[in-house]
């Protein structure tokens, strides 16, 4: 067993990211100004030449880009049960009603193919989320957009360099929100930005983020001290910060190595997991997987016990282990809200009752992924039926 307790998240920071948020500091321009501009080109530049916005959050992203949408009371967002509070909360934040989709039994990832039932007069919007980095299938939801000419806003939390069909997540002509928290592929320790294709919708959610304040006023510091501003919306306090940018900046040019260390993790869990009563992350063809997340499921019928022993077990042996997602419609506000019950969404159901995400994160060594892997073979040998 191993000495120490090995977490299931740490994020990858190092004296690269103190110096440059260190510099931050002492440059005086701690809140947003150049620096931040700067993490937006580099993140433009990383997303094919992509109109990027940076934020506070995803889920300000998100909250912004549906109200810069005009959606709002009265209108209809798909989205899956799968997921974090987040994704569901911004849709009854704009006013507008969450219509849940169920899940792709292998993938985890909201099923395209049972959209399309759910469309109606009121829906304006699909709220994808790429599950633990795996991308949704978006040629169908995007073939669903065109046809009925709706808004896409990709949660893509977990997918900052996930590809679907050898593209990256955020240039496939869609509104989408990169979470730059601290347990995220990239963090900021708190950030997010959002791509925008249309430029008037941008705009829109530029001034929203920043309490409404017109473009020209937004950058009255630039312009030679000017003290003059206009407020068009009632907006929010959504900006990122040039500290976080800073950090930012360092992350985007790790990103490549730190994504590799992902996927050599992954790829010695999927090869040291055979054998064992559990089903590794699926992986469709046509998809480049960020690995945010390990997401196995155990064999269930083939083990006494169920997923809240392992967990346990494994934590007695020190590896620390989490699950996501507990269904939205689980939740007892949205029960009490939006009228779910458990049955509601079976497949969804189904995927986290079985469902433990190993720990993953580019400062694991192989060691540590070993011990990952020997601690489950000792935790299901012992519960074999
Ligand atoms: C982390 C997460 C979010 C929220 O990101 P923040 O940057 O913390 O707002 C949204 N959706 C999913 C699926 C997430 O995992």
């Amino acid at each position: 067993m191993r000495a120490t307790f090995l977490p299931f998240n740490q994020p990858d920071l190092g004296p690269e990211e103190v110096e440059a948020v260190s510099h931050a500091i002492q440059s005086h321009w701690i809140t947003r100004a150049g620096i931040t501009t700067e993490f937006e080109a580099e993140l433009s530049q990383y997303l094919d030449g992509v109109s990027v916005l940076a934020l506070s959050s995803c889920t300000a992203g998100m909250h912004v880009a549906l109200l810069a949408c005009g959606i709002g009371p009265g209108d209809e967002v798909i989205t899956t049960p799968y997921t974090f509070a987040a994704s569901v909360n911004v849709i009854l934040h704009a006013g507008a009603t969450p219509v849940l989709v169920d899940v792709d039994p292998q993938t985890g990832n909201i099923d395209p193919s049972r959209i399309e039932d759910r469309i109606g007069p009121h829906t304006k919007a699909i709220l994808p989320v790429h599950f633990a980095g795996h991308p949704v299938d978006l040629a169908a939801i995007n073939t669903l957009r065109d046809h009925y000419h709706l808004t896409v806003i990709e949660d893509a939390a977990h997918a900052i360099a996930s590809r679907y069909r050898s593209r990256k997540i955020g240039t496939h002509g869609n509104i989408t929100a990169f979470s730059f928290y601290a347990t995220k592929n990239l963090t900021t320790g708190e950030g997010g930005a959002l791509v925008v294709p249309d430029p008037e919708v941008m705009e829109k959610v530029r001034m929203l983020s920043l309490h409404g304040m017109s473009r020209n006023a937004w950058n009255r510091y630039a312009d030679q001290g000017s003290w003059f501003y206009t407020i068009e919306l009632a907006g929010f306090k959504y900006n990122m910060t040039d500290i976080q940018a800073a950090m930012g900046r360092v992350q985007l040019k790790k990103l490549d190595a730190m994504q590799g260390r992902r996927q050599a993790i992954a790829a010695r869990f999927t090869e040291g997991l055979k054998g064992l009563p559990v089903f590794p992350p699926h992986v469709q063809p046509n998809v480049g997987h960020a690995w945010h997340l390990y997401p196995l499921r155990l064999d269930l019928d083939a083990i006494e016990g169920d997923r809240a022993d392992v967990i346990r077990d494994l934590k007695a042996l020190n590896i620390g282990t989490s699950v996501h997602f507990i269904p939205i419609h689980l939740h007892p506000y949205y029960q009490k809200q939006l009228g779910y019950q458990v049955g509601d969404f079976p497949l969804a159901e189904k995927f986290y009752a079985s469902e433990i995400s190993l720990p993953l994160y580019p400062t694991m060594t192989d060691r540590d992924a070993d011990d990952v892997l020997e601690a489950l073979a000792e935790v299901l040998s012992r519960r074999l039926r």
